[in-house]
């Protein structure tokens, strides 16, 4: 990580402590590793963004139903997805350092390197050329920038073909080859490679000899897959239609230490949308389309977005894409679009001998319907919102100030309630505003501080609004509302806050964005 983007994770780290964003779980007895509890301010985020994924799956699209499966399933379920053979990550340790790594991002990571000084080098000679330079031509032709090209690209297409061939010597000369070190204390003094499966097990029954061993969930989808035919029939839902799951997953990840990124347990918002098959790769792409519309209407910027295609893919897919974003530490997965073929529910036909078909009227035959997935972590997204939305800024006045840019739709407090004095009536004309706005909008009181300092620290929450009663309110029965980006202040009429407000922040008006 360079250095600022490592002054910007720690600022995201304290400022989401201090802001009642996220604790560290269990914090009084130092922490449990990779789990975090969400704060007053942090619930309200994670809560309107699951809310801003939920309508936007399941109320704007008539062919998307909701559902909310358990945490536990019966155990058949991880044998037919594959999960309890294969949901392995190659595991290896610094023998001097003594700490653990994933191989694969060890590699991954490796490559990321050459491609980010691949593109310092094209944004180098992009300044030194001016204006008619082709950066698609430079890539190309410039033999150090394809130098480092080729090393962004072929050690992680030769970890795909080793792990595929569970060729896990192979991973540990290849790590060798490349001479990477461990990150921390740059050792190169390494283990050989293991798997390790992720699942959480756990036990279900009162008394140990009657017990069943069960796992904690490591994805959300299964529970879509299962119920397919439920869903299906008592909703009398035709081929294409989706399913949509938003719910908590546990993964006993070996690495876990970028804070809400990885967790051991985490929450997924999913959605499964059943096709007819050969129509698969159609649906791929109007689903990577919709995605990043989705994305869009947030406002973060589309140049912290990437698709990243998969080369190699899983067995069971015929297509497959991440949506890569720009946090602290550079792009990672943030959402994955995967065309996932019949696989899962042939898998759960075969393991249950039930029947998981659709009957297609206009081609009078049933058939097993294909999978197009979208899969996104509502954690990893709330760090791509809140890492994004942080920033400092100079103001004109050469002084200071900390804003959480956070979209105002996802805001955890849409306004902040703020009479000049605490005398004079000003507060009860406060109290009734509230009395008005509470209804529809969440809203904050204030009365503490100088104004500036009040403004300073909703400007820190992320509050969009602040509505400010003074004297003259008594008179022209109008308030002042300041907007917390562009600091630009209005005199609204009272009567017109609660609309005023509601267009600038209501998820309706928002939706319509995508
Ligand atoms: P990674 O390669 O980063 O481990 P993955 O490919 O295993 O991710 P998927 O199985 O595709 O992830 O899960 C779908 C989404 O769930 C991911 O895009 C991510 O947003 C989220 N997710 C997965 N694992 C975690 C985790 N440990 N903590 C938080 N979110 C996670």
């Amino acid at each position: 990580m360079a250095n600022n983007d490592q002054d910007q994770f720690k600022k995201v780290l304290s400022h989401a402590k201090e802001y009642g964003y996220v604790f560290q779980s269990s914090e009084i007895y130092d922490g449990l590793q990779a789990v975090y509890d969400y704060g007053q301010n942090g619930v309200e985020l994670k809560k309107n963004l699951r809310e801003y994924w939920w309508q936007a799956m399941t109320q704007l699209n008539q062919d998307i139903v909701g559902l909310d499966a358990a945490i536990f399933m019966h155990p058949s379920t991880w044998k037919a997805s594959g999960h309890v053979d294969a949901f392995n990550d190659p595991l290896i340790d610094n023998k001097d350092s003594k700490k653990r790594y994933r191989a694969d991002v060890l590699v991954e990571d490796y490559c990321e390197k050459y491609l980010q000084k691949a593109n310092k080098e094209v944004e180098k000679a992009a300044k030194r050329f001016g204006e008619d330079f082709d950066a698609a031509m430079y890539r190309e032709t410039n033999p150090r920038v394809m130098g480092y090209l080729k090393q962004s690209k072929e050690p992680v297409e030769l970890l795909a073909k080793l792990l595929e061939a569970e060729d896990l010597a192979g991973v540990k000369a290849l790590i060798e080859e490349l001479e990477i070190a461990d990150p921390d204390t740059g050792s190169k003094n390494w283990t050989d490679v293991r798997q390790f499966n992720l699942m959480f097990g756990t036990k279900i029954g009162a008394s140990a000899d009657t017990a069943t061993d069960l796992y904690l969930r490591p994805e959300t989808a299964q529970g879509i897959f299962v119920n397919f035919s439920n869903v299906q029939k008592s909703g009398r839902m035709k081929i294409p239609f989706g399913i949509a799951q938003t719910g908590k997953a546990f993964r006993n990840e070996i690495v876990a230490r970028q804070f809400i990124f990885r967790q051991r347990e985490f929450e997924q918002m999913e959605m499964q949308y059943f096709v007819k098959p050969g129509t698969e790769l159609e649906w791929f792409e109007v689903w990577k389309e919709r995605r990043m519309a989705w994305h869009s209407s947030l406002g973060l910027g589309s140049e912290n977005y990437r698709f990243h295609d998969h080369e190699k893919l899983a067995h069971y897919a015929n297509a497959a894409t991440d949506i890569e974003f720009d946090f602290p530490f550079g792009f990672k997965e943030l959402e994955g679009i995967h065309s996932r073929t019949d696989f899962d529910l042939k898998a759960h036909e075969e393991h249950s001998g039930k029947k998981l078909q659709f009957f297609d009227h206009e081609e009078n035959k049933n058939y097993v319907p294909y999978v197009i997935e979208t899969s996104i972590g509502l954690d990893r997204m709330f760090l791509a919102i809140f890492s994004t939305s942080l920033v400092d800024e100079t103001l004109e006045d050469g002084s200071e100030r900390t804003v959480l840019k956070i979209p105002a739709v996802l805001a955890p407090v849409k306004a902040a309630i703020l009479p000049l004095l605490k005398k004079d009536g000003l507060p009860e004309i406060a109290q009734d505003i509230i009395d008005d706005l509470k209804w529809s909008l969440k809203v904050q009181y204030d009365e503490k501080d100088a104004i500036g300092r009040r403004y300073r620290r909703q400007d820190a929450n992320g509050t969009p609004y602040c509505v400010t009663i003074d004297h003259d309110t008594k008179e022209d029965n109008a308030v002042t509302v300041r907007d917390r980006d562009t600091m630009t202040q209005e005199r609204i009429a009272i009567k017109d806050l609660k609309v005023y407000l509601e267009k600038r922040v209501a998820m309706s008006e928002w939706l319509r964005k995508i």
